[in-house]
C-alpha cells in the first residue's frame, strides 16, 4: 500500500588510468619508473534528507553517473579521486536491484548513506609494477571500470495525518480540496499513487502527507471488509483527522457516528486513543449544521478542537490545515521507526562475480564473458607488451585456457571477448 517507485540506473565513475613513465635522469635513457597510480572513481550515494517527502527528483532524473578518477601523472603523482555523487532521498527509501530482485538498502534515518554503486579503484601506474628482476616495468593499469545497475527506488508513503470517518461524510471531497493546491504534486500523487493520498501544502508552506482511509465502518476492528487494512495504516499516523457530517445527511447523528468511529478506533488497538485528534466538523454549509454543531459541542466530553469546515465551499480549511500542521510540528516524525529499526543500513552490493563463462558463436569462436574477466579485459592496457603478457597470465591462473581446451579449443581458434578476437595459442 501507499508506495511509490521510480525505476533508476546508475553508474559509478570508473578508476583513472595508471601512467607508464619514467624518471629522466641524464645520459640514462630510461630512468626509474615514475607513472603514478589513477584516482578512484566516485561512488554513487544515497543519503537521507529528512527535509524530503516524495521521490519526485526521480521523476526528471532517472539517470545518475559517477565521475571518473583522475588519470596518474608523471613523478609518481596519483591522480585525484573523484567526490562521490550524493544523491539525496527521503526517509523510508528501499532500493532494491532490478535484475536480482535484491535489497541494497534501506534508509530510515536522517543522514544516513548506502553505497549503492562503488566506483571503479585506480589503475597502478608502472612504478607500482617494478619489481628487482623487471625495475623499469613497461606497463600500467587501466583504471577499473565503476559498478553500474539498474536499481528500483521504492518509498513507503508514511502518512502524517489519516482521515477517519463514516461513509460520505466527505473524506474523499476534503483530501481533494486540500490537495489540490499543488496541481504539479496532486497530478503526480493522484495519477502513480494510491488515489487515496495525497501531500498537502498549508498556506504558510508547510506540508504533510494527508491519507484518507475509506472503508473504515463497523466491524473494521473485526476484521470485516477492508477496514482492518486501513487501520493498519492509521497506526502510523501521528494525527488522526476525524471527519463528521454536521449536517446529519440520512439522518446520521453526528455525536454517535464521532463515538463509533472512535470505539472502532479503541477495539483495533487502544493505544490509538492517545493518538491526537483534531475534528473537522464538515458540511457546515448545510442548513441545519450549525444547530448540530451546538448539540454536539455539548455532548463532546473529551478536550479535542473542533473546526468547521465545508469541503464543497472551502470555509474553514486553512485554519484547519494551520491546525494540523502545528499539532504535527509537536510530535516527532517516525517516532515508530525509531524505537523498532536499529542502525544498520543492510547493503551487499557485492554479489559473489563468476570469474567467467564460454560460449560459442555460430560460426564456431569461442565466447568468453562474464564480470571478472571482462573488468580485467578493460583493465589492461594493450599499448604496452607487457600488459598484454600479464593478462595472459592472469587468465591462465583464473584456468580460462583450461576450460577452453576442455570445451574443445584448438591452435588457432578464434576467441572472443567483449568486441575483440584473440587467437587461441596452446
Ligand atoms: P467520503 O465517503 O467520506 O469520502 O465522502 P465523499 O467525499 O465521497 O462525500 C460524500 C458526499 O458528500 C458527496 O456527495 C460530496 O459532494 C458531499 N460533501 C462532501 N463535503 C461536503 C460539504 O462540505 N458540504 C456539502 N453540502 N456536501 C459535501
Ligand atoms: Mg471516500
Amino acid at each position: 500500500m501507499f508506495v511509490d517507485q521510480v525505476s533508476v540506473y546508475v553508474k559509478a565513475g570508473d578508476g583513472g588510468n595508471g601512467l607508464v613513465a619514467y624518471r629522466r635522469e641524464k645520459y640514462v635513457p630510461k630512468g626509474g619508473p615514475a607513472g603514478g597510480d589513477g584516482g578512484n572513481g566516485s561512488n554513487v550515494v544515497f543519503k537521507v534528507d529528512e527535509g524530503l517527502n516524495t521521490l519526485m527528483e526521480f521523476r526528471y532524473n532517472r539517470h545518475f553517473k559517477g565521475k571518473r578518477g583522475e588519470n596518474g601523472m608523471s613523478k609518481t603523482q596519483h591522480g585525484r579521486n573523484a567526490d562521490p555523487l550524493v544523491i539525496p532521498v527521503p526517509p523510508g527509501t528501499t532500493v532494491i536491484d532490478e535484475d536480482t530482485g535484491e535489497v541494497i538498502a534501506d534508509l530510515t534515518k536522517h543522514e544516513q548513506e548506502a553505497v549503492i554503486v562503488k566506483g571503479g579503484r585506480g589503475g597502478r601506474g608502472n612504478t607500482r609494477f617494478a619489481t628487482p628482476r623487471n625495475p623499469a616495468p613497461d606497463m600500467a593499469e587501466n583504471g577499473e571500470p565503476g559498478q553500474e545497475r539498474n536499481i528500483k527506488v521504492e518509498l513507503k508513503l508514511i502518512a502524517d495525518v489519516g482521515l477517519v470517518g463514516f461513509p460520505s461524510v466527505g473524506k474523499s471531497t476534503l483530501l481533494s480540496v486540500v490537495s489540490a493546491a499543488k496541481p504539479k504534486i496532486a497530478d503526480y500523487h493522484f495519477t502513480t499513487l494510491s488515489p487515496n493520498l495525497g501531500v498537502v501544502d498549508t498556506q504558510d508552506s508547510r506540508s504533510f502527507v494527508l491519507a484518507d482511509l475509506p472503508g473504515l465502518i463497523e466491524g473494521a476492528s473485526q476484521g470485516i471488509g477492508l477496514g482492518h487494512q486501513f487501520l493498519r495504516h492509521i497506526e502510523r499516523t501521528r494525527v488522526i483527522l476525524h471527519v463528521i457530517d454536521m449536517a446529519g445527511t440520512e439522518g446520521r447523528d453526528p455525536y454517535e457516528d464521532y463515538k463509533k468511529i472512535n470505539q472502532e478506533l479503541s477495539d483495533y488497538d487502544e493505544k490509538l486513543m492517545d493518538r491526537p485528534q483534531i475534528i473537522a466538523a464538515n458540511k457546515m454549509d448545510m442548513p441545519n449544521a450549525q444547530e448540530n454543531l451546538i448539540q454536539f459541542k455539548n455532548e463532546l466530553e473529551d478536550d479535542i478542537p473542533v473546526y468547521k469546515i465545508s469541503a464543497l465551499t472551502k470555509d474553514g480549511l486553512r485554519d484547519l490545515l494551520f491546525a494540523i500542521a502545528d499539532k504535527l510540528e509537536t510530535i516527532p516524525k517516525y517516532e515508530k521507526e525509531l524505537e523498532e529499526t536499529d542502525d544498520t543500513v543492510v547493503y551487499r552490493y557485492q554479489k559473489e562475480e563468476d570469474p567467467f563463462h564460454i560460449t560459442r558463436d555460430p560460426d564456431g569462436a569461442f565466447v568468453l564473458y562474464g564480470q571478472r574477466i571482462e573488468k580485467l579485459f578493460k583493465m589492461t592496457d594493450f599499448q604496452h607488451d607487457e600488459a598484454v603478457q600479464r593478462f595472459a597470465r592472469q587468465l591462465r591462473g583464473m584456468g580460462v585456457d583450461k576450460a577452453l581446451r576442455e570445451k574443445g579449443a584448438q591452435d588457432g581458434d578464434v576467441v572472443r571477448l567483449l568486441e575483440y578476437e584473440f587467437e587461441f595459442i596452446e
